[in-house]
């Protein structure tokens, strides 16, 4: 993940620190080379444009270039516009944005994506989350009756992590699951219910519907979308399309164990105006991480 920007990044820096001076062709010139590494890691080109219009703007109208290092300060302006660009909370913007739980129980997490994105692997990782860190009681409900199996999947997941899931009632809709998963969560005294929504294969009106009606009935605290990393541009566009439509407060990236070029990452926040909150790393069902858009930048960055 980010290693070719990374080296690319390194690169052009590495030569601005290294020169006693700057003016202002010095930087326009790397910013033109850091345009290009950020389109070739498949940022969003509005995106790209508008971190080189800020950076270039800091650098080149104030006291940055006359100072006894130009280049470092250069630096420190892309990282704290990088940082920007992850989008995070706390005051210097780098710290991860937390699970919204401290809402009257049972708090509804309900959990959006397309089929394949890693949605219920992610529902199971922090159901695991919920218990192990938080030590909160979640109850996981599968509203997916498209794939075939794909509750028995959650169920057989919640044995994985220890964590209880609503019994599945064969032939029941999406709303309706949901209504008996809200009664069963206030029965149980659960804390925290995941709703693990269908996927589809692409964004579809009906998919929009199904999402919207049961949003209505089980009215979320967190709208989580799930996205594969690994989809780059398309994964930007599905982020675009869902948070037109559904009122979204976070995003999970999935695989970023793999050697994804970063894009949707550094595209994500400005795209949807919602934070990455979690980052998936694996396959196993404690492979998740807080996503700390400072951490991210300084492994950018190198
Ligand atoms: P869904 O159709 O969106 O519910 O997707 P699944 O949760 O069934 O995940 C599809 C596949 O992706 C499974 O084989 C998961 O193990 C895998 N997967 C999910 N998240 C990650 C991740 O962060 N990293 C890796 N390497 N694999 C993941």
């Amino acid at each position: 993940m980010f290693d070719t920007l990374s080296d690319r990044l390194t690169g052009v820096f590495d030569r601005l620190r290294g020169r006693g001076s700057l003016n202002e062709q010095d930087v326009r010139d790397a910013m033109r080379e850091v345009r290009v590494a950020l389109l070739e890691a498949d940022v969003a080109l509005p995106v790209a444009r508008s971190f080189i219009d800020k950076v270039t703007e800091k650098a080149v109208g104030s006291q940055v270039l006359k100072s006894v290092t130009p280049g470092q300060q250069v630096v420190k302006i892309v990282n704290d516009e990088l940082v920007a660009m992850l989008g995070g909370e706390g005051e210097d913007g780098a710290q991860a944005a937390p699970l919204l739980l401290d809402a009257k129980p049972p708090v509804v997490i309900m959990m959006v994506g397309l089929q394949g994105s890693g949605k219920t692997t992610t529902t199971a990782k922090l159901g695991r989350l919920i218990r192990e860190k938080h030590g909160k009681k979640a109850l996981m409900a599968s509203l997916d009756v498209n794939r075939p199996a794909a509750q028995e999947q959650l169920k057989v997941l919640g044995e994985q992590v220890d964590v209880a899931t609503l019994p599945i009632v064969a032939g029941q809709q999406p709303v309706d699951i949901a209504r008996r998963a809200m009664e069963s969560a206030r029965l149980q005294n659960s804390d925290v219910l995941l709703l693990d929504t269908a996927g589809r294969l692409h964004v579809d009106e009906a998919l929009m519907a199904e999402m919207k009606a049961v949003a209505g009935v089980s009215v979320p605290t967190e709208v989580l979308l799930v996205v594969d990393s690994l989809t780059g541009q398309d994964a930007v566009n599905v982020a675009k399309s869902f948070s037109d439509e559904v009122p979204l407060t976070g995003v999970v990236l999935t695989r970023m164990d793999g050697d994804a070029r970063g894009g949707a990452a550094l595209s994500m926040r400005a795209v949807t105006g919602k934070p990455i909150k979690f980052a998936g790393t694996g396959e196993k069902l404690d492979a998740i991480e807080a996503f700390h858009p400072g951490r991210v930048a300084d492994r950018i960055l190198g």
